[in-house]
């Protein structure tokens, strides 16, 4: 069946405008996507009828909102087909929630122990599980990919019993390249490691099911996946979310204070300290009501074909790098030798066109690359064919103007 994004196009009214004289055509929907009606009207609705502070009052408006901000829990769990909704908890996005995870086991670490990421992660992946390994004494691992973006033939070996924590990403946001998981997720749970998936990339475009994956751990942020900026979500399994040591303290993740101790609330407050983002909470549970009514397979095949669609021609043009598979992905990232991207991406933009230019977030990615950027077109459910070609054109204008 072939989804049609024109029927989408509507809902999506911060299109329907021109940049610089030119009709605008968003292709950093890997940066962040748009936002439909239905989550902007969810977030209105909330301010204008609804709004209060959730949990602790006894009254029609906080009761009121206690009941829609539980029930976006809730929603986010089937989303996920998480099996408990307190399994679900609030963060400002995918970053938040992986240090939050980063600093609640830093309790588990011992020196010697490793900690095991890959080569394609956002630095959101990194860097924290670098600085925890270097507040513990722990040791950063890295499973790499070969110079052609291809998985090592052999990547069993980096997972030894010293392995405590294995995270990676789903999707990369940098190449668009699928992870191994459900191999690599085997391999670490062998040797007893705790598991984190950066589903930041993945959950736009892929149904998600944890139960499934199965792992510990799966975080990503609302803003890229028609959501509201501010919110994300940290799923997690609940003997994982036990072990975790509150990463902030304060009101609502408490059942009883006095000055010489604290007892914890249960999940999901005990990791919620200070009022949540409640709104945000409302209108990502809208933005997942909007990709549940969607039809997936479909979906995901349009955005596959424009990804596609462009490698081909871009390809076909000659004279260009490209670092994304050329099938199963949803974003296309190359450079061109000679002309820098910012260049490219500064006429790009003089013709009403939004990509990214740079390194993604990912400078060790890019340092095994031999690039100091690329450039991404990433796709989403309102692009068109139309949009891909014009991309594609204005590239080999700035190719001949700049080349
Ligand atoms: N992980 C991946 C794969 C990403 O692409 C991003 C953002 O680009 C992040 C994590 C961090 O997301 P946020 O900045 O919303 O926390």
């Amino acid at each position: 069946m072939v989804f049609d994004s024109a029927l989408l196009r509507p809902m999506f009214p911060i299109l329907a405008q021109t940049a610089y004289e030119h009709p605008l055509i968003y292709l950093d929907n890997a940066a962040t996507t748009q936002k439909p009606l239905a989550v902007l009207d969810a977030i209105q609705t909330y301010y204008r009828t609804g709004n209060a502070n959730v949990h602790r009052g006894a009254h029609f408006l906080s009761d009121r909102a206690t009941s829609h901000f539980e029930n976006a829990r809730t929603v986010v769990a089937e989303f996920l087909k998480a099996p408990e909704q307190s399994h679900v908890i609030w963060t400002k996005g995918a970053t938040e929630a992986i240090n939050m995870v980063a600093y609640g086991l830093e309790h588990v670490l011992e020196k010697g122990d490793e900690i095991l990421i890959t080569s394609l992660e956002h630095h959101a992946n990194l860097v924290p599980w670098q600085q925890l390994a270097f507040r513990t004494g722990a040791r950063l691992r890295v499973v790499p990919l070969t110079s052609s973006g291809e998985w090592e033939e052999e990547f069993a070996h980096y997972f030894t019993d010293r392995t405590r924590i294995f995270a990676a990403t789903h999707i990369s946001n940098a190449i668009g390249c699928t992870t191994p998981l459900s191999t690599m997720l085997a391999l670490a749970k062998q040797q007893g490691a705790f598991t984190l998936v950066d589903g930041a990339q993945a959950v736009a475009h892929y149904p998600v099911d944890v139960s499934e994956l199965d792992c510990d751990f799966y975080v990503f942020s609302g803003h890229k996946m028609y959501g509201p900026t501010g919110i994300g979500v940290l799923y997690g399994k609940q003997h994982a979310l036990e072990v975790l040591m509150p990463y902030q303290t304060g009101g609502e993740m408490v059942r009883h204070v006095s000055y010489q101790a604290t007892e914890f609330n249960v999940l999901p407050f005990r990791l919620e300290a200070g009022t949540p983002n409640i709104e945000g909470a409302i209108g990502l549970a809208a933005a997942c009501d909007f990709l549940s009514e969607q039809n997936r397979p479909a979906l995901l095949a349009w955005e596959q074909s424009l990804a596609n669609h462009v490698y081909t021609r871009l390809k076909k043009y000659g004279g260009i790098d490209l670092y994304s598979p050329e099938k199963n992905t949803t974003l296309v990232s190359f450079s061109v030798p000679n002309i820098h991207v910012i260049d490219l991406n500064a006429y790009l933009d003089s013709q009403g066109i939004a990509v990214r230019a740079g390194s993604h977030c990912a400078h060790p990615l890019m340092a095994q690359l031999g690039v100091t950027g690329t450039l991404r077109a990433s796709f989403a459910c309102y692009n068109t064919l139309e949009e891909a070609d014009r991309f594609c054109d204005a590239l080999f204008d700035a190719m001949e103007i700049l080349g």
